[in-house]
């Protein structure tokens, strides 16, 4: 409180030790001589004023430092608001960038989750066409090619000879040559040593079984010499063999390992994924057709569908002549349907 403040103060609480109150008293008693120069009437209004200018000094100067700090505060306040500004700024800016992230995202994740019209219904349907397993992969296919008595070694090594052999040529004839190499010694080393016509005369009539004869021997040497007559265990280094492609690979990964790599497409399940639209848009090759499947079909189903398609197409979805009129898709697969009203 100020100086005069305290002056009119004692004024006041002299007046009511006099026993005089306010409204009874005269001006001039009621104000502090110090004011005497200045004579007023209606003093209840007056002391105030005079108290309140007096005050307004220091008010104003309050007010002033109120109104730097207030300026201050209000400056601060701009300038916290123009960083305010520019943080929503920059927020909008990264919730932008994040809308146009999420739109990129958004727009491979709807790419990925493509999935065809209709396939678990149509996978439902091929199982059940297949469920007494009567087409020759079940009883001849490559995992019934090795020798039950065999070391897991030379297993792995009858597993990737029996797909090398399967290649272009039909279950039969594979597996009953891979019964005659069983008999006569399915071993990397002594098939290495086995001259060129001996082999021939073994594996004939496998397809394409001269060539054959060639990679097997030469895939021979490479496993004694690089793999401990062992087989590799990754798909690339599979590749790197002769004449191994990437269907084998994945197909040897999963029969000679166990591990599902990826999907491998022959023939029949190349045929059978264009005619039933389980491709975006129809592919040319087998390995296309892998990519395109292995895009949207869940992982979990990756190591049955080689076997469920393969048996399918050797029974059913043949390359000529399709049974459509006895298929349980005949009514949702785009090939069947127009296949039908051909026909009729
Ligand atoms: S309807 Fe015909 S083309 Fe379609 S899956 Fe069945 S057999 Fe194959």
């Amino acid at each position: 409180m100020s100086k005069r403040l305290k002056l009119v103060g004692l004024a006041s609480s002299r007046t009511l030790r006099s026993g005089k109150t306010l409204a009874n008293t005269d001006s001039s008693e009621k104000t502090s001589p110090y004011f005497a120069r200045k004579k007023r009437t209606g003093s209840k209004k007056h002391i105030p004023i005079k108290i309140e200018y007096e005050a307004a000094d220091d008010k104003t100067n309050i007010e002033d430092t109120n109104l730097i700090s207030d300026v201050a505060i209000k400056t601060e306040n701009v300038e916290t608001s123009i960083d305010t500004k520019d943080i929503k700024i920059e927020k909008h800016e990264i919730e932008e960038e994040y809308v146009e992230q999420s739109t990129d995202l958004k727009n491979i994740k709807d790419e990925k989750q493509w999935t065809p019209p209709n396939w678990e219904t149509i996978f439902e349907n091929i199982k059940e066409m297949r469920k007494y397993e009567t087409a020759p992969v079940d009883t001849m296919g490559c995992h019934k090619c090795t020798d039950p008595n065999a070391t897991p070694v030379i297993s792995r090594y009858q597993s990737l000879v029996a797909l090398m052999l399967s290649s272009q040529t039909k279950d039969q004839v594979t597996h009953a040559a891979m019964q005659r190499l069983n008999s006569y010694g399915c071993k990397p080393d002594i098939i290495a040593a086995t001259p060129d016509e001996v082999l021939g005369k073994l594996i004939y009539p496998v397809g394409f079984w001269k060539r054959k004869v060639e990679y097997i021997k030469r895939t021979s040497v490479i496993l004694l010499n690089k793999y401990n007559g062992d087989i590799p265990k990754t798909v690339q280094e599979l590749c790197e063999l002769p004449g191994v492609g990437p269907k084998m690979a994945h197909i040897c990964m999963r029969t000679a390992w166990g591990e599902v790599s990826g999907i491998g497409v022959d023939t029949h399940v190349h045929r059978i994924c264009n005619r039933l639209g389980w491709v975006k848009r129809s592919t040319k090759t087998p390995e296309e057709t892998r990519k395109e499947l292995e895009d949207w079909l869940p992982r979990s189903m990756w190591s049955e569908v080689n076997h469920l398609l393969v048996g399918f197409g050797q029974e059913t979805c043949l390359p000529r002549f399709p049974k459509c009129s006895e298929c349980l898709n005949k009514d949702i697969c785009p090939y069947g349907s127009k296949n039908i009203k051909t026909k009729k």
